[in-house]
């Protein structure tokens, strides 16, 4: 795996006495820092044309932000076309220092920069109102919708914070979800059985021809188990799985890999979710990455505007893992990511009526699964 060292830091006005700006800076104490009043720096020095913001070279600029809006969310997935899983995103950190071929954020961010949420204290009191205010929801948040979890986080130390700030909510489950392998920094943590670390996992092939910078499968295998044995909760994310010609055997082996690395009962769940792209993504893929198979096969447009592989074909490959899991571990809750009913009827032995039944069968599970810790 690469190492990430920044060519600057950019840090807003507002956050320069930040507890984490100062621990940021003095780990990168021989990087050049410049502090901003506020967003306009971005904008005079790229304006807007694309071609003045290349994303690989933008990752190199570290921006320290101060971030002034609702951090805690309703995941941007809930639809009522789609079965949702009544997640919660925590937006810390935009953009990522690694380099999937098929990552939508290449199209989505305004701004190539790797940006951090300096203002973090504040941002967790924003959680603990929230979870306080509806103290009989047990609340499931995620801080990878808008960047890799734990990619940078052992040179930033940032979910250290957040791990311990989790333990202490009653009614809070914080998930990680990376493709790296550092854990090493989060083992001895107090995590109080409150964070789940997941793994976003494809087989190796996949790994290797499109998912660039991020650990081999190996290494997320040993780093899941080594965070199992340290008492955190695992999880496993079959997301994006990819059409390539050996699929039914590489998942089916995938399966048998995570099985064989982690004991099924600390796994919390899995989920499995098929290739999906907003069509603006092609062509930055095709610019960035023209040696990519990423969109080999044919896809159709969802009522959510994004590409997907064809019904049937998304119906045998969920089928596929999931009846191998049944048949393995059976009492690992598994679930599909921004699919319709009609796909779960097909594929899956149960079928959620919505969002929250979906979400009661993951929690539930939880006290019966993990009784001491949940
Ligand atoms: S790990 Fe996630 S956020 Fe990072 S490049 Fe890959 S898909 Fe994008």
């Amino acid at each position: 795996m690469f190492q990430y060292i920044p060519e600057r830091i950019i840090i807003d006005k507002a956050v320069v006495a930040e507890p984490l700006t100062e621990q940021i800076c003095e780990h990168f104490s021989d990087i050049p820092s410049k502090v901003v009043e506020n967003f306009s720096w971005h904008h005079d020095e790229f304006g807007t044309d694309p071609l003045r913001n290349p994303l690989t070279k933008g990752k190199k600029t570290l921006h320290l932000k101060y971030f002034k809006g609702k951090s805690i969310k309703a995941c941007p997935g809930f639809s009522n076309e789609l079965v949702c899983c009544n997640y919660f995103t925590l937006d810390l950190i935009e953009n990522c220092p690694f380099e999937c071929t098929y990552c939508i954020l290449q199209a989505f961010l305004n701004k190539p920069v790797i940006t951090i949420h300096a203002n973090l204290e504040e941002i967790l009191e924003q959680v603990g109102r929230l979870t306080s205010a509806q103290p009989g929801t047990l609340f499931r948040v995620g801080t990878g919708e808008h960047s890799d979890s734990l990619a940078l986080d052992h040179i930033l130390g940032i979910k250290a914070h957040v791990i311990r700030y989790f333990a202490k909510l009653p009614n809070a489950l914080l998930e990680l979800k990376t493709k790296s392998k550092h854990v090493d920094h989060l083992l001895d943590l107090p995590h109080g059985g409150k964070t789940v670390i997941s793994w976003s996992v494809n087989p190796e092939i996949i790994v290797e021809q499109e998912e660039h910078k991020t650990a081999r499968l190996t290494e997320r295998l040993e780093a899941a188990r080594m965070a199992s044995e340290a008492g955190y909760k695992v999880a496993f994310h079959f997301d994006p799985m990819i059409n390539y010609p050996d699929w039914e055997k590489g998942y089916q082996n995938l399966v048998d890999q995570i099985l064989g690395s982690v004991p099924p009962d600390r796994i919390a769940w899995i989920s499995l979710g098929a290739l999906r792209y907003i069509s603006s993504l092609k062509a930055v893929v095709d610019e960035r990455f023209p040696n990519s198979n990423i969109f080999l096969g044919e896809f159709v447009p969802g009522k959510d505007g994004k590409m997907r592989y064809l019904r049937k074909i998304r119906q045998r490959m969920f089928r596929n893992v999931q009846q191998r899991i049944k048949k393995l571990a059976p009492r690992i809750p598994t679930y599909l990511c921004m699919e319709n009913s009609t796909i779960w009827e097909k594929t899956m032995a149960y079928q959620p009526q919505n969002a929250r039944v979906l979400e009661d069968k993951l929690v539930t599970s939880l006290p019966e699964r993990f009784p001491v810790e949940a």
